[in-house]
């Protein structure tokens, strides 16, 4: 959609809600639909190809007007979860559609989708800890759990455990700041043998400072034989997962218990929409649910219904899944692997502009939109750098330290970049770097 038909759209849009809320008499005070109506109304796949403006606002009155409130709320977001989980292929279990008792559920942020598997996975391990042993109290367990995530996680994951009162241990990557098996495998020993234990792990698929994937394929079969949950936290790597060619990354995802990204990070969904899936609803419904007599209703949580506020922390929830139906369908599949594909495709531009000059070097594998690089030389000079490039108020770069180096991200997301904005950010970075290197101030 390009600027002018958003205008055109967004005002018919407020037109809309006038009418609703002037004829609001007019409408019925309670839905009469009955529980799963809404899946039967539209297609059990997102569209490969745009669908037009028209047939949508056709569907808000079609679809959603019939269970207006709650139910609709609910049934659009199994739904929208179901298309998005396929569009990734994911594992069958994760779909509600399929009955396996997973499913999905839109949280905030993807720092609440960490915290919620981790309290479930401590719920469940407390759980299974009193059954064997009925006389040892939680707290006593809670002071032995131990949670495992890499020393490149985002902080979110170590505040997770800081707020579920829980050991997070961070583990040492390898030189391409992949967390692999065999450094789980050496803290897991360590730590039993201390009494701790072992219950939850973080992966990362596209690390925060140099997108680095975990090698899930090697630390999924750890978490299983040693009866750990294993959540993967894919907040902005996620997006990608819809194209082929990137799929791949995602390989080991049937060993996760739970599994989470941000479609509002590069999905072109706006803030906020971070998508999460459980293999096991039941496992995350156990830890939340609270049914105090002024929530109670006659329908209790099945393949058809979903009681999404036993599924996360607050009780009220916004239609998010609205935003998901809209931009999947204006967009379709295809249009959204494009805008994708267009962003990897600038930042190799980037990247083969930095490759290019014997000044710099790129310091990790460029996959996706990020391109982290830096001046051949000391940490002060790098930081000397981006204090002057970020001066400039022309172009922004956050940094991070890899390893021992103070290094420089390139992050490319926005969907109005093009080829010539890259271009300008490196001419941008090019001579604040030659300035800096002959000592001009
Ligand atoms: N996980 C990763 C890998 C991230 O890159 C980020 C944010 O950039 C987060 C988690 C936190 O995301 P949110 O703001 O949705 O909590």
């Amino acid at each position: 959609m390009d600027f002018e038909e958003f205008r055109k759209r967004g005002k018919e849009m407020v037109d809309y809600i006038i009418d609703y809320l002037k004829f609001i008499e007019q409408r019925a005070v309670y839905p009469a639909v009955q529980p799963g109506y809404l899946r039967s109304l539209i297609p059990d796949s997102a569209p490969q190809e745009p669908d037009s403006f028209e047939d949508l606002m056709w569907d808000i009155e079609r679809v959603i007007m019939p269970g207006a409130a709650s139910p609709a709320c609910s049934e659009l977001e199994i739904v929208m979860l179901d298309w998005l989980g396929k569009m990734l292929n994911l594992p069958e279990e994760f779909l509600a559609v399929t009955g396996h008792g997973g499913g999905g559920v839109i949280q905030g942020t993807a720092s609440e989708s960490t915290l919620v598997a981790l309290l479930a996975a401590r719920k469940k391990m407390i759980t299974q800890m009193q059954e064997k042993y009925p006389d040892l109290e939680e707290v006593t367990i809670i002071s032995k759990l131990v949670a495992y995530t890499s020393e490149q996680s985002h902080s979110s994951v170590e505040r997770a455990g800081l707020i579920a009162s829980v050991k997070m241990r961070k583990l040492p990557t390898d030189e391409k700041f992949v967390l692999r098996g065999e450094a789980l495998k050496q803290a897991l020993e360590e730590d039993k043998a201390l009494g701790f234990i072992p219950f939850f792990l973080c992966a990362t698929l596209g690390t925060t400072p140099s997108c680095a994937f975990d090698n899930i394929v090697e630390l999924g079969p750890l978490c299983t034989s040693e009866n750990m949950w294993m959540h993967i936290d894919a907040a902005y790597a996620g997006s990608a997962f819809i194209c082929p060619e990137f799929r791949p990354l995602l390989n080991g995802v049937e060993f996760a218990d739970s599994f989470n990204f941000n479609p509002h990070k590069w999905l072109l969904v706006n803030f906020d929409c971070s998508a999460m899936w459980v293999k096991k609803r039941s496992e995350l419904i156990g830890a939340f649910k609270m049914d105090p007599l002024y929530l109670k209703h006659d329908h209790q949580d099945s393949v058809l219904i979903t009681d999404y506020r036993h599924w996360q922390i607050p009780l009220g929830r916004r239609f998010r899944s609205l935003k998901m139906w809209f931009v999947f369908r204006l967009y379709g599949v295809k249009g959204l692997q494009e805008h994708i594909r267009k962003q990897v495709n600038l930042a190799h531009e980037f990247e083969s502009l930095v490759r290019q000059d014997e000044q710099f070097e790129i310091v990790n594998d460029v996959i996706l939109g990020l391109v982290c690089f830096r001046l051949k030389g000391s940490n002060d000079l790098n930081e000397n750098l981006i204090k002057r490039i970020n001066e400039m108020r022309k172009i922004h770069i956050v940094p991070c330290q890899l390893q021992d180096k103070f290094v420089l991200r390139f992050a490319v997301c926005a969907p109005t970049t093009e080829s010539k904005h890259i271009q300008y950010a490196w001419q941008q970075i090019k001579e604040i770097a030659t300035q800096l290197q002959q000592g001009h101030q």
